[in-house]
């Protein structure tokens, strides 16, 4: 389990956002100490073209792998609970056509990095299997999941906005191996949506990577946000988290997220870098006694 960061999202309006160029945010790695990273959606400007290819020659001259890339999409707004439901991912019927080309550019992106992952959160899925959006919502995964396996790469959807079991029966619905889920646990709080280390249990099977965040329950789960800390310091237990992982056997990367912006983000990243190497170490120490 390799310790790494998420370098953030540039498109859309989400919380902690800095409207960075990837060369300043590739900075941010090597001020926290990691060697890996999960890259949000550049700037079009840097999808493909000479955009693209002094990108991928600076990411190589950082010696900084890319993990994941996530897709991020313009009019997208994490403002509440509310606007998520109605801006997010691949829900909005008027921008799903649009959307789903943007992915496959992002998918092409990827490949051209030679990153083998691509993640989104893809929207608020209708729990009612009736509900013509859970139809939609599965045949759009279902065109993006084929269009990521000729590439070679996994797509996989960052909880929260569902239920574990709700997430399960979605990923059967789909039905398609290279679907996979990137955990994050602090968001199963904030959404409201239970308990994340039973969810992780649920969805055991299709964690291809997580991200290590923390955050205190809503007095009014589901209708407010909860509040993200830092790890550690919320309501996800990150020795239970950690625990987990080494319990379902998890051998892939642990991307911090920190959705705060300046000298506090890189801070905050540090210490948690600190805290997940121990807990990490930990249980190999347990088992070397
Ligand atoms: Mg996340």
């Amino acid at each position: 389990m390799e310790i790494g960061i998420m370098l953030s999202v540039a498109v859309g309006d989400h919380p902690g956002q800095e409207h960075l160029t990837p060369d300043e945010q590739l900075k941010k790695a090597k001020a926290v100490g990691v060697n890996n990273v999960q890259l949000g959606c550049p700037p079009d400007e840097f999808l493909a073209g000479d955009g693209f290819m002094s990108l991928k020659k600076r990411i190589e001259e950082s010696g900084i792998r890319v993990t994941t890339v996530f897709c991020g999409f313009e009019g997208e707004s994490y403002a509440d609970i509310p606007t998520v439901k109605q801006t997010v991912g691949y829900v909005p019927e008027e921008t799903r056509a649009e959307r789903i080309e943007k992915t496959y550019a992002i998918s092409e992106f990827a490949k051209g990095l030679g990153v083998d992952a691509v993640a989104a959160h893809i929207g608020f899925i209708p729990h009612d299997e009736e509900d013509p959006l859970f139809q939609a919502m599965v045949e759009t995964m279902r065109k993006i999941a084929d269009y990521c396996a000729q590439n070679g790469q996994v797509f996989s959807l960052e909880t929260g906005q569902e239920t574990g079991e709700a997430l399960l029966h979605f990923l059967k619905a789909v039905d398609r191996q290279n679907l996979k889920v990137n955990f994050d646990p602090a968001n199963m709080i904030l959404y409201g949506c239970g308990e994340p280390i039973a969810a992780m249990e649920t969805v055991k099977e299709h964690i291809v990577s997580v991200h290590a965040k923390d955050a205190s329950w809503s007095e009014h789960p589901g209708e407010t946000w909860g509040t993200e800390t830092p790890l550690g310091e919320g309501d996800v237990g990150m020795d239970r988290f950690v625990d987990k992982l080494k319990q379902i056997g998890f051998d892939g990367y642990i991307t911090i997220e920190r959705e705060i912006a300046g000298p506090e983000q890189i801070e905050d990243m540090k210490k948690g870098v600190a805290l997940l190497r121990s807990l990490v170490e930990d249980g190999k120490e347990r088992k070397g006694k």
